[in-house]
């Protein structure tokens, strides 16, 4: 087929054929057409230029950000600097702040993120983030001009304070977080704030290091033992709180223990030996290591304030026949952890709804990080990145291969069961009613059906399993997931999330994502879903309820007069296939009562009758 051109000048149609036969003479008609487009092109510009002119948006050159040389933070600076952190939850953060504290160093959490942060953190940063770069992001700007606001000069903050947080590199926009904190700062006026970045996989950046923040074993357990006991903490008051029979008297309580915990952290003196004895072990290999594993492990320091803190807890008195649908928070790691506008304040209006939360303890993330890096090595066998796989005849050197990987593969083991070991430990003095870690290797048989586990990036499969492996279990009557507006993993695992429904018939999940506005509509979908989940824990409480022959009042009045049924460590065994905390615990009350004799009044009236 040919095509036709208008001839301006002519007034005419020339038509062409495709391989360029023309009626008219082809030469004048393309010159002429090509000037033409060439004058068009010129005058767009010339436009173009005018208006970005009038509106001020003329292009620039473009200069790209560059990592700016920072001073370093080093020992001689610790007793004047403040190493400031956070983005996790207060009790976290008020532990993290006793241990550093302990260890020495000049520490203050920053407190969690307000939408201002939000505004903050899209003034001053690039455009196109996550949701929370922007909070994090902007909550250490807000820091900042607050401490300026209270009279302290931009220089004296730029030297007594730095920011110590997380980092990696990718494949999500995690990996920019380092670059987003110093373009903002730079943007704000703190040019030359010094940023401290614990890298996800590598650890402390060697150059960063300068020994101003010593990452030694001792804090690496610190650190572990802060988390595990905030998570464990946060559980317990989760657990007790929707029961509680004083209103507010489980935040109290909260209060004083984390308290009490965070003096404990801070007061902790590290096991040394003295003198000859500590320079002869330092001679040999690894007694460093050893001394403050076994220590970890045979230490009842931490233990003893943990005994304390569970006679406070276990002094609310709780009302267990309360029926409460309970809501499994899933969803990305900071929307799900943050306790505030990062996520529309979900865990306070969930409460004031009415429903029993079940969050998700940061250990998770930990163990999901180790049993990554551990199928990472089963997957390249030793064999590192860039080097060739050896030839067969290379036999010593596929044997070093061999063994670095059965070498790496035993650490990392180690370091999973300690963990578990560590944290079950602190659980068993709560009677076990914090929740247990859900095994990585379940999660991983659960998820990569659907999301493959090599996949990574934010929770990578974990948000896919959890649904599954919760609502499987008989533990939630429905998933809340929260993922923040921008994340590319949790955008992902979304649209895997419709499969998993459609085989889950009952189950009811509801994806939220969290930005720094848009509040109502966010509480209103969740109040729909929870609707839903409230219906199913009724029918399900009425259903064990008529199982048991007893009525309520009955068994009200049978927990009355056995004191231990309204503590919250006395443990209510789970019956398959029932999940609220009500139904199980009228399936247990009268189970007693039926063992001591005592007859439903029901019943008897049927007999007499
Ligand atoms: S997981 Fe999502 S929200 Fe979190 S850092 Fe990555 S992209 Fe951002």
């Amino acid at each position: 087929m040919g095509h036709t051109d208008f001839n301006k000048e002519s007034g005419s149609v020339e038509t062409m054929s495709p391989i360029g036969e023309v009626s008219n003479p082809i030469n004048i008609t393309l010159e002429k057409s090509e000037s033409k487009e060439a004058d068009i092109q010129r005058l767009l510009l010339e436009e173009r230029m005018r208006l970005e002119k009038e509106y001020g948006v003329e292009a620039k050159p473009i200069e790209h950000f560059k990592r700016p040389l920072e001073r370093t933070f080093t020992k001689s600076e610790r007793g004047n600097v403040t190493i400031l952190f956070g983005g996790l939850t207060w009790k976290h953060e008020k532990l993290i702040k006793g241990v550093l504290e302990g260890l020495g160093y000049n520490a203050s959490e920053i407190p969690t993120p307000s939408k201002k942060a939000f505004q903050l953190g899209k003034e001053y940063g690039n455009n196109g983030q996550c949701n929370p770069t922007y909070f994090t992001v902007g909550n250490l700007v807000e820091y900042l001009q607050n401490l300026e606001a209270k009279g302290i000069s931009k220089q004296d903050i730029i030297d007594n304070y730095v920011f110590f947080t997380a980092g990696a590199c990718g494949p999500c926009r995690f990996g920019m977080y380092e670059a987003e904190y110093r373009l903002a700062l730079r943007n704000s006026g703190f040019e030359g704030f010094r940023v401290l970045i614990f890298q996800q996989t590598g650890g402390l950046e060697q150059a960063e290091m300068e020994a101003g923040l010593e990452m030694n074993l001792d804090f690496f357990l610190g650190i572990i033992n802060a988390m595990n006991i905030g998570d464990i903490l946060n559980d317990v008051a989760y657990q007790i709180r929707p029961f509680e029979v004083n209103e507010g008297e489980t935040d109290k309580v909260l209060d004083e223990c984390m308290d009490m915990m965070y003096e404990r952290m801070k007061r902790k003196r590290y096991f040394n030996f003295n003198g000859l004895m500590n320079k002869l072990m330092k001679k040999v290999p690894g007694t460093d290591y050893i001394t403050r594993l076994v220590e970890q492990k045979m230490s009842n320091y931490y233990i003893e304030t943990i005994k304390e803190i569970r006679q406070k807890f276990d002094a609310i008195k709780i009302d267990r026949t309360k029926v409460k649908p309970i809501c499994k928070v899933t969803g990305e790691f900071w929307a799900q952890t943050t306790e505030g506008d990062g996520n529309f304040n979900m865990f306070p209006f969930l409460h004031r709804e009415g429903a029993q939360l079940l969050i998700e303890p940061i250990a998770t993330w930990i163990l999901y990080m180790l049993h990554q890096a551990k199928n990472m090595y089963h997957d390249r066998k030793g064999i590192k990145e860039g080097e060739e796989v050896p030839k067969n005849y290379q036999v010593l050197k596929k044997f070093k291969q061999y063994k670095d990987y059965k070498q790496t593969i035993t650490v990392l083991t180690i370091a999973e069961k300690v963990f578990d070991n560590e944290y079950n430990r602190i659980r068993k003095e709560f009677n076990n009613l914090p929740h247990e870690l859900a095994s990585q290797l379940e999660m991983q048989r659960l998820g990569h059906p659907f999301y493959n586990s090599r996949v990574e990036g934010g929770e990578g499969h974990l948000e896919i399993a959890k649904n599954i492996y919760y609502v499987n279990k008989d533990l939630c009557h429905m998933v809340l997931s929260l993922k923040p507006f921008g994340c590319m993993p949790s955008t992902q695992s979304d649209g895997v999330q419709s499969a998993v429904t459609s085989m889950f018939k009952d189950m009811i999940f509801i994806p939220i994502e969290t930005s720094g506005e848009g509040d109502i509509n966010a509480h209103s979908r969740v109040q729909m879903a929870l609707g839903e989940a409230k219906t199913k824990a009724k029918v399900e409480f009425k259903k064990c309820l008529d199982e048991t022959g007893y009525s309520l009042v009955e068994i009200k009045a049978y927990v009355a007069a056995h004191e231990e049924l309204s503590r919250p460590f006395y443990i209510i065994p789970h019956t398959k296939g029932v999940v609220g905390v009500a139904a199980n615990y009228v399936l247990h009350a009268a189970e007693r009562m039926k063992k001591e004799g005592i007859k439903p009044v029901n019943k008897i009236a049927e007999a007499v009758m």
